[in-house]
């Protein structure tokens, strides 16, 4: 399928420098930041800087480099934050709402990664 990607959403304005961010981790193809309205204690948004609408498009069409980039940058700030499981951190969750049924707000590809706290049951 053919994805659509509207450079107008909130995250391409902040890859554009449109609009602040508070930067927790940027690398070559990555960029995280700490989510405006945050749901834990530590709640960052890890985002590829290409045009990717969803989960999907960035697993199908980003490169190698893009994908082990964004991975790699997941496990660099679970090792900074301190949230790996075992190590005192109590762990964490990685969410990626994706379309409709994911209920995803901006249209830019997007990792939630949520610590600090019990989060609860995965699903309501
Ligand atoms: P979604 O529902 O698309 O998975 O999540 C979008 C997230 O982006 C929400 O958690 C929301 O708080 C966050 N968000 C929306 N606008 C901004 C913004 O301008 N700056 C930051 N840092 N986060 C934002």
């Amino acid at each position: 399928m053919a994805y659509a990607y509207d450079d107008q959403n909130i995250f391409a304005k902040i890859l554009r420098g449109e609009i602040p961010n508070d930067t927790v981790m940027e690398t070559e193809h990555t960029l995280a930041f700490n989510d405006i309205g945050p749901k834990a204690p530590v709640h960052v948004l890890v985002i590829p800087k290409g045009q990717y609408v969803n989960y999907d498009h960035f697993a199908l069409d980003a490169s190698d480099a893009e994908i082990a980039d964004f991975t790699r940058t997941i496990g660099a700030i679970c090792r900074e934050a301190g949230i790996q499981p075992g190590e005192g951190g109590g762990g964490y969750r990685l969410i990626a709402n994706s379309g409709e049924a994911g209920v995803q707000e901006v249209p830019h590809m997007h990792v939630h990664l949520l610590a600090g706290r019990p989060l609860g049951r995965m699903l309501q």
